[in-house]
């Protein structure tokens, strides 16, 4: 076992670009000053609990200075606005109470997320990177005439944001125009938004057109015992040198051993051996565990997109000169075959 060298960056190729801006004719919109700055997040949830990256959308929202609200959409958003009520930033809860927000389709939230905001004057509506936030938003903001800022990481005004593009070896500095600015918060740049003693008001939402051509039928969601990718501590994934489904059965007992979630590379997800909801990186999930332990994955960027902010990272590969050990902090040479077993019997 060796302990790699860490780059002082995870991002060597990293380049910045100042001021790509997004604009558009200032002459038809105002600027937002940090005196008109007002919120308004999208609560995503789902049987009646919070989805833990709109904590992290509401940390992103403090940033921007200014009033926060909330909106909570769907038939049991009651229950769910009492519990964003009692979430710092939060000043107001908008609480769409109608069975037509249920399953988060975008025709519906939509008009939804843009009557709130004109009722509002919001000048900045925010909602996770999610599939649900990334579903949703691009419609709302082709109704406003504005352009979304996508997947930001930072926040260094009220009209500038930070944001990784080409699989998060360049990051770029984004300059909006937009009098109405729409953003996606990568939730593992941000913090999640904790407890406030005072609740926050309540009231209803606007009304908003829910009639659409679209129709929910069914969804499959691939059930576990295992903590959730995107929240566990520790990660434990497998590449295309896992070879089968059954030899992933290494890694389920690892990780429930640390009570750890189980991730994989696209090529093992491509090679049928696990589930792709179970993939991490460019295509896949964001993962930034306390732990990720990367087991027979040869580090392609595509791969690091998805966990290089995670706080210590193992890896174990055969190939001492496999690109994961370039960010690795704890690097194991060897045979993950030999290697797996003897360390699931020291844990
Ligand atoms: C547009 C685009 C998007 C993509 N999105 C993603 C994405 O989201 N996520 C993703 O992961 N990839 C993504 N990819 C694919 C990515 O480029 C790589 O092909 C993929 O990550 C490789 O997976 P891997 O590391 O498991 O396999 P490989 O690159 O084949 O690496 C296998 C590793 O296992 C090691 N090994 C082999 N046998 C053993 C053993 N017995 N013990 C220990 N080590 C062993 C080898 O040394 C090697 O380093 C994307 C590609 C493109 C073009």
């Amino acid at each position: 076992m060796f302990a790699a060298r860490r780059f002082a960056t995870r991002a060597p190729a990293a380049a910045h670009w100042n001021a790509l801006s997004l604009a558009r004719p200032t002459f038809l919109r105002g600027y937002a000053t940090a005196g008109d700055v007002s919120s308004l997040v999208i609560v995503e949830h789902k049987d009646g609990q919070i989805a833990p990256s709109t904590l992290n959308a509401l940390s992103a929202a403090a940033k921007l200075g200014g009033q926060v609200h909330a909106l909570v959409a769907g038939s049991s958003s009651d229950a769910v606005a009492d519990q964003v009520a009692k979430l710092a930033p939060v000043s107001k809860v908008l609480v769409a109470s109608d069975a037509a927000y249920d399953h988060g389709l975008p025709e519906v939230h939509a008009p939804l997320i843009v009557a709130a905001q004109k009722a509002g004057s919001y000048s900045h509506v925010v909602v996770a990177h999610s599939a649900f936030g990334k579903n949703v938003l691009p419609r709302a903001a082709a109704l406003l005439d504005v352009a979304q800022v996508s997947d930001i990481t930072g926040v260094e005004s009220a009209d500038t944001f930070v944001r990784p593009f080409y699989a998060g070896n360049a990051i770029a500095t984004v300059k909006s125009n937009d009098a109405v600015k729409l953003l996606t918060v990568r939730s593992t740049a941000f913090p999640a938004a904790g407890a406030q003693d005072a609740a926050a008001a309540k009231e209803a939402a606007p009304t908003a057109e829910t009639s659409t051509t679209t129709q929910w039928i069914k969804e499959e969601i691939a059930k576990s015992d295992r903590p959730d990718l995107a929240n566990a501590r520790v990660v434990i994934s497998g590449g295309r040198a896992l070879k089968s489904s059954e030899n992933f059965e290494l890694l389920y007992t690892l990780a429930d051993k640390v009570g750890g979630a189980v991730g994989a590379s696209r090529a093992a997800v491509d090679a049928g051996y696990v589930d792709n909801s179970l993939q991490i990186g460019q295509t896949g999930k964001i993962v930034a565990p306390e732990l990720y332990v990367a087991i027979g994955i040869s580090g392609a960027i595509q791969h690091l997109a998805g966990m290089k902010d995670s706080k210590v990272i193992v890896a174990i590969n055969k190939d001492g000169e496999a690109p994961i050990f370039q960010i690795a902090d704890y690097g194991l040479v060897g045979d993950l075959f030999k290697i797996v077993p003897e360390l699931t019997e020291k844990v």
